[in-house]
Parts: C-alpha cells; sequence; structure tokens
C-alpha cells in the first residue's frame, strides 16, 4: 500500500480539499506547516497573521477529530521554507508520494515544481476544484476571445452552472448585469446597518494573538479587537448573519461609502471564502435560495463571485508571470508614508487607511476608488502598490490581489482587464461618500492650496499619460475636455500636483 503525505497550505483549509480525495486514514499523513518564510516575504498585517494560524491550528484539530493523522509544524524561526521542512519529515516518515492541491501563488508553485528533484520523491499537483472555473477551462475561453472583459465570462459561467438564469438559458428578470442598481449613495438619515458578527477569540486563537505579539510585533495593523471567524462552525454563522441581515440591501448600496459604516452591507466572507472555511459553491447556492431578495442584489452578489473572483483566479494563472511585470504607464513614485501610518490632511484617504490599519479590512470600493484611485493618479509604482494591497487586507493572497490592484486600479496591464483607468476626482467621492464634509480640503475648488488634491492629481494624470491614452473611445469626453483647456489651467495644474507630489512622495 502507497503512504501519501498530503501537504495542505494555510488557505486550503477544507475537509472538500482535492488532496484529500481518497484519503486513506490508515496509511496516509497530513502536514500543515508556519514556515518563517510565508510570514515575512511581505509585511502581512497583524490580523491576517492571527486569522491564518488560528484558522490552521482549528482546521488540524477538525482533522484529528476525524482521526486522521495530522502532522502540524508549528511556528519557530529556524523553519525557515516549506521546503526545508518537507524535506525534514520526508527524512522521518519516508512517504512514496506527496499529494498537495494547486496553490494560490505563483511563486509557492515555481517552489513545489522543485520538490520532486530534491526530494526524490513523485509529487502531485491537484486541481483546486474549490472554484467554478478550472484553470485549463480559462485558458480555453481566453484563447477564444479577442478581448479578455469579464462580462462574457461571466455570463457563460452564469449559463454553464444555470445560475439566475430560466429554462431557455435566459437571464432572470431580462438582464444579465444590475450594475445600474448598484449605485446608490447612503441616504443622511439611513438607519443603522447590523454590524457582522463578531467571534470572541477562544484559546486557541488566544495563544495565536501572543504568538504574534510576541514576534511580529513589527507588522502592519492592530490587533486589537480580533473578530474573524476561525474554524468553519463560525464561519458558516457568518454566512448566515449576511444572508439573514445584509443580503437584501447588498446590491443598491454596494458602491457607497460612509465614514459611520465600516461594513455598510458587504458580506466581510472574502476572509473566509479566500482560506477555506466556506467554499463559493455553497455560499451560492445559500444565497439562491433565499426569498424575497430583490434582483440587483441578488445578481449583484452572485457577479462578485462566480464572476469576478473567477475571472481575476483566471486571469493571474493565464497571464502570469509576465502579467507582474508590466508598468503601462511607468509610474516610479513611492508609497506617501501614511499608506502605512494613516496620518494625512485627505479624509476620504485617512478613513479608509485607518479602517485598514484597524480591521484588516476595506470593502471594495474604498479599494478602489479611494486608495486605488489616488494610488493610479499620483503615479505610484505599481510593484509597491500590489505589496502593500498584499499585506495589509486580510483576504490577500496573490492570485485575487495583483489582478485587483495591478490591473484593475492601476492600468498597469494596458488595458486586459478594465477598459479604461479607474481615474475619478474629489467630486465622485463626494457623490459616494459623506468624507468631504469633514475635510481639510474642499472638493468643489479645483486649484490652490485648499483644493481636494484628487482634483487636480485626477487632471495631471490624463496631461501626463495623454499620448498612450487618448484614442481610447471611452476617455473622449476626458480628452475633449482637455482640448478646450487653457493653456495656463494645465499650468495650474502641474504645478499643484508637483507641489503635493514633492510635499508627499518619499524619494
Ligand atoms: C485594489 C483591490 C485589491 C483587492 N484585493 C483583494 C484581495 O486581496 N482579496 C480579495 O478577496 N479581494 C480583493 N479585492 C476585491 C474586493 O475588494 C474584496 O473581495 C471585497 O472587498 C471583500 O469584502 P467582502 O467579502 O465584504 O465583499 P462583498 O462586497 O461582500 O463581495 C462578495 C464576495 O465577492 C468576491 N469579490 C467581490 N469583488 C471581487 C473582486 N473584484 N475580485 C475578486 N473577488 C471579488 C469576494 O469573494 C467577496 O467576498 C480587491 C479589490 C481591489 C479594488
Ligand atoms: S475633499 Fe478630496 S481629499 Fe477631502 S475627503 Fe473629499 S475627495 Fe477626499
Amino acid at each position: 500500500m502507497s503512504k501519501n503525505l498530503v501537504v495542505i497550505l494555510g488557505d486550503q483549509l477544507s475537509q472538500n480539499i482535492s488532496s484529500m480525495d481518497n484519503f486513506d486514514i490508515k496509511n496516509d499523513t497530513v502536514l500543515m506547516m508556519e514556515v518563517a518564510n510565508e510570514i515575512e516575504y511581505v509585511n502581512h498585517h497583524k490580523k491576517k497573521l492571527v486569522l491564518i494560524f488560528s484558522a490552521m491550528r482549528h482546521f488540524a484539530n477538525e482533522l484529528r477529530e476525524k482521526k486522521i493523522n495530522v502532522i502540524y509544524v508549528e511556528f519557530d524561526k529556524s523553519k525557515k521554507t516549506f521546503t526545508e521542512e518537507l524535506e525534514n519529515q520526508c527524512k522521518k516518515n519516508k512517504p512514496d508520494l506527496i499529494k498537495i492541491t494547486h496553490p494560490g501563488e505563483f511563486r509557492v508553485l515555481n517552489e513545489i515544481k522543485n520538490w520532486k528533484d530534491k526530494l526524490k520523491i513523485p509529487v502531485t499537483i491537484l486541481e483546486d476544484t474549490r472554484f467554478f472555473c478550472e484553470i485549463k477551462e480559462f485558458e480555453n475561453w481566453a484563447l477564444s476571445k479577442n478581448n479578455l472583459l469579464m462580462e462574457s465570462f461571466y455570463q457563460l459561467m452564469r449559463k454553464k452552472f444555470k445560475i439566475l438564469v430560466d429554462s431557455e438559458g435566459k437571464p432572470l428578470g431580462g438582464k444579465w448585469n444590475y450594475d445600474v442598481k448598484n449605485r446608490k449613495s447612503l441616504p443622511k438619515n439611513h438607519p443603522k446597518i447590523p454590524l457582522p458578527i463578531k467571534h470572541e477569540p477562544d484559546d486557541i486563537t488566544k495563544n495565536v494573538i501572543s504568538l504574534v505579539q510576541k514576534n511580529f510585533s513589527n507588522h502592519y495593523g492592530s490587533l486589537d479587537s480580533f473578530w474573524f471567524a476561525t474554524s468553519r462552525k463560525d464561519a458558516l454563522k457568518s454566512l448566515d448573519d449576511f444572508i439573514s441581515n445584509r443580503l437584501k440591501y447588498f446590491g443598491p448600496y454596494e458602491d457607497s461609502m460612509s465614514s459611520e459604516e465600516k461594513f455598510l452591507y458587504h458580506s466581510t466572507l472574502s476572509v473566509y471564502l479566500n482560506i477555506g472555511l466556506l467554499e463559493p459553491r455553497e455560499v451560492i447556492s445559500r444565497v439562491l435560495e433565499q426569498k424575497d431578495i430583490p434582483i440587483e442584489s441578488l445578481e449583484g452578489f452572485v457577479r462578485q463571485i462566480i464572476g469576478w473572483r473567477e475571472y481575476v483566479r483566471g486571469i493571474y494563472w493565464h497571464l502570469m508571470p509576465k502579467y507582474s511585470e508590466s508598468n503601462f504607464f511607468d509610474a516610479k513614485n513611492n508609497l506617501p508614508d501614511f499608506f502605512w501610518t494613516s496620518d494625512t490632511d485627505m479624509n476620504c484617504m485617512k478613513n479608509c487607511l485607518q479602517q485598514t490599519n484597524d480591521e484588516a479590512y476595506a470593502h471594495h470600493i474604498q479599494r478602489l476608488m479611494v486608495i486605488g484611485n489616488f494610488s493610479l493618479i499620483a503615479g505610484l509604482d505599481p510593484k509597491k502598490v500590489c505589496e502593500w494591497y498584499l499585506s495589509v487586507y486580510a483576504d490577500a493572497f496573490e492570485w485575487v490581489e495583483l489582478p485587483n490592484t495591478h490591473g484593475m486600479i492601476l492600468f498597469a496591464d494596458g488595458g486586459i482587464l478594465g477598459s479604461k483607468p479607474y481615474a475619478a476626482s474629489g467630486n465622485y467621492i463626494n457623490k459616494m461618500s459623506d468624507y468631504c464634509k469633514n475635510c481639510k480640503y474642499d472638493v468643489k475648488e479645483k486649484n490652490g492650496k485648499n483644493a481636494c488634491p484628487f482634483n487636480y492629481l485626477y487632471w495631471n494624470f490624463f496631461l501626463k499619460n495623454e499620448s498612450k491614452i487618448k484614442d481610447n473611445p471611452r476617455l473622449w469626453t476626458v480628452f475633449s475636455n482637455i482640448k478646450k483647456m487653457s493653456k495656463d489651467k494645465k499650468q495650474l495644474i502641474q504645478s499643484d500636483s508637483e507641489k503635493f507630489l514633492s510635499k508627499t512622495i518619499p524619494k
């Protein structure tokens, strides 16, 4: 009987993971490892470290309860890489075969591909079947298309899995996409929105919090009031809570922002989906079972999971490693210090950054239209921005972070993922949030020392990059306004931007 060593990574915490298929309880062993390199390769938020380690430890206990033999390697500075630790374990256990589910990062895949030669043991890498779309299937779709925009991929997934379609394969409600109904700002006297449930840390989580406090106090972010679920049982409670308390209004207020409401009607489920405590299929089927949910909420939510989430993963594996190397606008600026300290007079940025520091969470529009928009129009270096996003959010894994950051917000891929750069002036932020009313800057002012920096940086971005994007049909209005702009106005925009950037961007 062959003896398999099944390696389970920190974002594969699902009992249905493909590497556990045909697990032989008498002969096989699961190996889970907390190694230094995975903690230190970027400045991960402390809450992200607690989430992953605690969830791994809970998962190992769940496996043990099922009489599965688990070797769990707890953190110790001397345990550097997966490969080194695996080598130690193979010497002791002498497996015939190593099994692992396809990892979520290119860097880790490369490491795994070297195991066979290094360890002289065969290695099987299995498809990650938690996703709706296999890597190869996405690749075939991508190779058959001239452009890779999300909408046609999303419709394909809806038809294939018969989600929100009628018996003839037509979309329920008559439209594939209700995006136009997802853009309401939160009214002034909107009732308080129920917060996501907070899970009290148990003894396992408390131990991990102490470990992180002791060993990684220099990492980014606050450890106060840790509330994430770290077990499947609690993650399921979070799913119920979202469905009962926030799903109904998810759609209409999806794009809004509020200094009073950190989470609005968002699910906060990405953290659990991305590490395996919840599976996308079960989340979708639970949501579709609900009665009386308006179509703009139902479709809006489904689009995020079977559309965007699957699509960015497909893009990542289809285009890596070259994808991360492009820099369409040749943007080279360093990150301002306030990305780490939240200390800025721009109230929108301060709010979103402080929330990121406190919660290891910001919702999509904060990531996209505030921090992301600023990163784009301030010309920040894509590699540095990607590293920041990968560090600071508890749900950040490269397969999902990179396409969103490199492609969606920075347009560093030159337009593979988005049809135009998501640049916006202060007007957009003012329309969709209450941030501007408490800001030192005046959102109505276009130039001068009181003017909202988003206003002049927005025009400066288009002036600077005119030759690269002026023929984009979706930017026709922008460039026809630029044509009408006086030379003096252009100079004012450029000098305000230079002054702001020279004060803000470290050399
Ligand atoms: C610059 C930038 C970086 C991002 N980095 C990450 C990241 O590292 N990890 C991550 O999971 N998401 C990332 N996103 C996508 C999105 O912002 C988060 O998934 C979402 O904010 C998570 O909060 P939620 O669970 O409350 O989402 P909800 O608003 O409740 O959405 C439901 C679910 O849909 C999925 N989803 C929604 N939008 C996207 C998207 N654009 N791409 C992929 N999945 C999506 C998530 O699984 C999410 O849980 C990023 C977006 C931007 C603009
Ligand atoms: S005025 Fe400008 S900087 Fe201030 S909150 Fe509004 S958009 Fe942000």
